[in-house]
């Protein structure tokens, strides 16, 4: 019999010991809970859901629905209890919390393959004992970030996010925004988004007095001076965005041939050049807040937002560099990691990470290989985030459309996201067939 180690019994150490039980493997699964709780979690039980208890939208045609969808499919532990402990939430899919901790947290104890351990791991183990699963989230303890710090190299564990909004490039106003890098005198890799005097007070006015979502205690005092909210930046003085992320100084508007008072940059984020990164926009305004005042940007007025801005305290590793399409950390192959550490974000995320890296671990122990899902699906279009993303401005993401490939035929925006469904499930379909009888 295979057998394999996770340490972590959150949403994806909870799926990926699921998954790996159901190819015939044993799991011996390690949570520091009740003996240690970070500073969010506070239940005894397992998969806890420390905030909201929305899995978010339900609809397939939206990419969280089709992330859903697609674990359904391979027959997701998570995605069980929530069906089993759904309360009514509109479009949504929200969760009784306690009931549906509970429900994994039996699946779990119950497991004849599951073997819980209930202590605080504090170094990895060695790579004789078989795969193992890092899956300890986004509050990992301390010695154990340490512990993967000394694998991975400091540098490429941190300790906070800090997310700009994306936006999807062909909602932007291309009369108005211009290409052009910063002193470079061909059209170069930026968009920016010109604004006058008078457009700029009105901006910083608004932000000045927007809503925004309040610092946990955990996370206080620990802002690097490098990745400061636009709000806190803002607070320090009329022009600090303008000599900051919103200089104009190298960029004059070729249409004009004059430099604007200020500018928001837009870097391309995806390969296909579909949707973009506001330049140094991390904010903790909340999500109504950063979609009214973004829109005043002038060439942003329709722009639609792939994902919006965020900081957060959120342990993760540098997965561009480290991880290869299977999970797999490239200098220790038997260590596999899953969940938010691994550089996603969001419950379902955690969990549909946790489900690559069980199948894939379980695979592992038996010497069998496993192709990474296509890209065309949710769970591909995850993967590819993880391990084909600019390793120097790699951030946690949810998912979203603009981690898929470019969607290419011509069809009605409000039929993109069924077709993106059908051509997805389809292609899960034959993944599955092609990892034969232990897919
Ligand atoms: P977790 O669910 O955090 O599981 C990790 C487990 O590992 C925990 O049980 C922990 O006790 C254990 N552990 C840690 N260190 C060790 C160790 N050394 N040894 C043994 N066990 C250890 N996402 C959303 O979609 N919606 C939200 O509303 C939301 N709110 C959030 C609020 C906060 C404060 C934070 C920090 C994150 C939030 N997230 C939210 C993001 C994220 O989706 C969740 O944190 C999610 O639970 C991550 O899943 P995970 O399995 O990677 O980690």
């Amino acid at each position: 019999k295979c057998s394999i180690t996770i340490i972590g019994g959150g949403l994806a150490g909870c799926e990926a010991a699921w998954q790996a039980t159901l190819r015939g493997c044993r799991v011996t699964l390690y949570e520091m809970k009740p003996q240690r709780f970070s500073p969010a979690h506070s239940s005894p039980l397992l998969a806890e859901l420390v905030c909201s208890n929305s899995l978010r939208a339900s609809d397939i045609g939206s990419a969280v629905g089709l992330l859903k969808q697609e674990m359904r499919l391979l027959d997701s532990l998570v995605l069980r209890a929530a069906a089993a402990t759904e309360v009514p939430a509109g479009r949504a899919l929200a969760v009784d919390r306690e009931r549906f901790a509970g429900y994994i947290t039996e699946t779990m104890e119950g497991h004849p393959l599951i073997t819980i351990q209930r202590r605080e791991v504090k170094e990895l183990p060695s790579p004789e004992q078989g795969p193992t699963i890092v899956a300890t989230g986004p509050l990992t303890s301390e010695a154990l970030s340490s512990a993967i710090a000394a694998v991975t190299g400091e540098e490429r564990l941190s300790f906070y996010d800090a997310i700009a909004p994306i936006v999807i490039a062909e909602s932007l106003d291309h009369d108005v925004v211009y290409r052009k890098s910063r002193y470079d005198d061909g059209p170069g890799d930026y968009l920016n988004c010109p604004m006058d005097r008078d457009q700029y007070r009105h901006f910083i006015d608004e932000l000045a007095r927007a809503e925004y979502v309040p610092l946990h205690p955990f996370e206080e005092p620990k802002y690097f001076e490098g990745c400061l909210p636009i709000e806190v930046l803002c607070a320090r003085g009329e022009d600090t965005l303008r000599f900051g992320p919103m200089k104009p100084v190298g960029l004059p508007d070729p249409r004009t041939g004059r430099e604007p008072y200020a500018v928001v940059q837009l870097r391309q984020e995806n390969r296909e050049g579909t949707t973009c990164n506001m330049v140094g926009f991390q904010t903790k305004l909340t999500y109504r807040e950063q979609q009214r005042i973004f829109h005043l940007i002038p060439g942003m007025e329709r722009a639609e937002f792939a994902r919006l801005g965020s900081i957060h305290r959120n342990t993760f590793i540098c997965a561009p560099l480290l991880l290869q399409p299977t999970l797999q950390l490239k200098a220790r192959p038997d260590l596999l990691f899953a969940g938010q550490l691994a550089g996603v974000e969001g419950y379902v995320e955690s969990a549909a990470m946790g489900l690559v890296a069980g199948i894939n671990a379980a695979r592992l122990a038996t010497g069998a290989t496993t192709p990474p899902p296509p890209p065309q699906t949710a769970l591909g279009a995850l993967i590819s985030h993880l391990t084909r993303s600019d390793p120097r401005h790699f951030q946690p993401s949810n998912v979203n459309f603009g981690l898929f490939p470019a969607w290419e035929k011509k069809t009605p925006k409000r039929l993109r996201g069924q077709l993106r469904a059908e051509t997805a499930v389809a292609a899960l379909h034959r993944w599955r067939q092609d990892l034969g009888k232990n897919g």
